[in-house]
């Protein structure tokens, strides 16, 4: 049981991902998360690293399939400017919609890959299904621990700051 939640690959981002060798491997379809996984929770529209990133996949002759939790507003807004294929509400780690998913990218099993942030949900799911499953880090969590370490920095300049200054 334990098993079905680890992922195959961890990475931080998806940038991160050898997507050149996914395809070497025979994978065609790729299942993305959307919420910090593709941006954070907050943020509505797909910034332009992700909208080439997601040109160059296709050129690669990948199919991409959006797959999220969330409302239908969150992911057709999202997916306005990408058009790709998408499916809202998709509860994960339930199979059914990630089928769906598969179906219509027109994959098989082995052909096709989840990319999420959650264990349980995306990387779940995936595993039950038997597709190859990747896990990126959190982008919020990410930031928060980027805002801590400025945090941490900026405390410490004061600090020389005060006691240069004798405050
Ligand atoms: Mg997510």
């Amino acid at each position: 049981m334990l098993k079905k939640l680890f992922p195959d690959t961890y990475v931080d981002s998806i940038h991160d991902i050898d997507y050149k060798k996914l395809y070497e491997e025979g994978k065609r379809g790729l299942i993305f998360d959307i919420d910090n996984t593709l941006v954070p929770y907050d943020v509505a529209h797909p910034d332009d690293k992700i909208i080439t990133l997601f040109e160059e996949l296709k050129a690669l002759g990948f199919k991409i399939c959006l797959a999220s939790n969330n409302n239908k507003d969150r992911v057709i807004k999202f997916n306005e400017r990408l058009k790709l294929i998408a499916i809202h509400k998709a509860l994960k780690p339930f199979r059914r919609n990630l089928r769906k998913a598969m179906y219509l990218m027109k994959t098989k099993k082995e052909e096709t890959v989840i990319i999420g942030d959650q264990i349980f949900t995306d990387v779940l799911g995936g595993n039950r299904l038997g597709i190859k499953t990747i896990l990126v880090v959190p982008i919020q969590d990410k930031e928060e621990w980027i805002t801590k370490i400025k945090r941490n920095t900026e405390r410490k300049i004061l600090d020389i700051y005060q006691k240069r200054s004798g405050k």
